[in-house]
């Protein structure tokens, strides 16, 4: 393996990272936290300064697209000192985001400016009940107010991301495909993960997988499959009478793992190989026990991706392989 990439042992090459920013989150998602959370005490947290080294060193192994998540990314005090940090790496040539919107009404602008090129947001109903019974505290206004500021603020990538929960809100899909066709932008629905022990529903019962969301978005367009892979669990799909791009993300399939070419970081710098399986290594230690030396940042690094599992493990069946929030996961 060359000193200046991150190569793992079955030949894939490491050039998309994503980092959680936070593991708080004004929302309380029923498919990613539990009613009652407790969140990470702050000394435990990355301070900004140490996920813009730790930017820094990816960058310099080969990384060019780097999505800062969360938790929500938007709740960090400060985070857009680290969109303007990141963004002035040379090898970053993709800053993504994924947020739940809620800040984007007063955001969207400063983080266009701030070199941020892409941003997902979710948005799994249009309907107001719903939408706060899902999130429990979320408000749906805020966060449409929040699509039109990016759309407005002219982000070259908006996408939005949608769980969808049988019984719960795939009467919405087709809304949702009109509303990003509206707008232009593209939208991805997602089938719900076994991360963390959920209490509020039967995971099991309320999986939609990503077949059954395309039979239903077929009876009203003609979908056109795609040729183009993202290295992850999505799937593209056209319109043929319209450029919004559909995207089917199953995490439940492993057969993207053979392309995959991510890696994560929690909001703690626990740098996580696989999203199914727990293989991870202790950033944060390295980083506050030798600050400022990157080539022993870099050193943990490519030792860690010498570990990087062949594929990932879920269980189709709704059962819980991996104790971790996705808010700790960073999505
Ligand atoms: N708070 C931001 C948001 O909601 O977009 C970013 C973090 S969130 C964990 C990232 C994505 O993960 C969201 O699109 C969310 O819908 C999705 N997500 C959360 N829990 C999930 C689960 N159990 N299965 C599948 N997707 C999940
Ligand atoms: Fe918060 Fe995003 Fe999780 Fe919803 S999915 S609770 S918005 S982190």
């Amino acid at each position: 393996m060359s000193a200046n990439e991150l190569i793992d042992p079955f030949g894939r090459k490491v050039t998309y990272v994503r980092m959680s920013v936070t593991d708080r989150c004004d929302f309380r998602c029923v498919y990613c936290m539990s009613e009652e959370m407790t969140f990470l005490p702050r000394a435990q947290v990355l301070t900004l300064e140490e996920m813009q080294f730790i930017a820094r060193a990816f960058s310099e192994l080969g990384v060019n697209k780097i999505r800062l998540t969360g938790g929500e990314p938007l709740v960090r005090r400060n985070v857009l000192s680290l969109v303007q940090g990141i963004g002035t790496l040379p090898g970053i040539t993709n800053l993504a985001m994924t947020t739940n919107g809620s800040q984007l009404p007063t955001m969207a602008a400063d983080l266009r400016k701030a070199g941020l090129k892409s941003i997902n947001i979710s948005l799994d109903t249009l309907d107001g009940e719903q939408f706060t019974q899902l999130t429990r505290t979320g408000k749906i206004e805020k966060v449409l107010a929040g699509i039109d500021a990016a759309v407005a603020a002219d982000f070259p990538g908006i996408k939005l991301n949608a769980v969808v929960m049988k019984g719960r809100n795939d009467d919405q899909v087709v809304a949702l495909v009109e509303y990003a066709r509206a707008r232009n932008i593209d939208i991805s629905f997602i089938e719900e993960m076994p991360l963390g022990n959920i209490e509020e529903h039967d995971r099991g019962e309320t999986l939609c997988t990503s077949e059954d969301v395309r039979e239903l978005i077929s009876e009203r367009f003609k979908l056109i499959a795609g040729t183009e892979n993202s290295g992850g669990p999505s799937r593209y799909y056209h319109m043929a009478d319209h450029p919004s791009k559909i995207g089917f993300i199953s995490p439940h399939s492993h057969n993207f793992c053979g392309d995959c070419n991510r890696v994560r970081v929690t909001s703690e710098g626990k740098l996580l190989l696989c999203l199914g399986n727990e293989y991870s290594a202790d950033l944060r230690d390295t980083v506050r026990r030798y600050p400022g030396d990157l080539d022993r940042l870099k050193e943990t690094l490519h030792d860690a991706v010498t570990r990087k599992p062949e594929r990932h493990f879920f269980s189709s069946e709704g059962e819980v392989d991996i104790v971790r929030f996705m808010n700790m996961t960073g999505g």
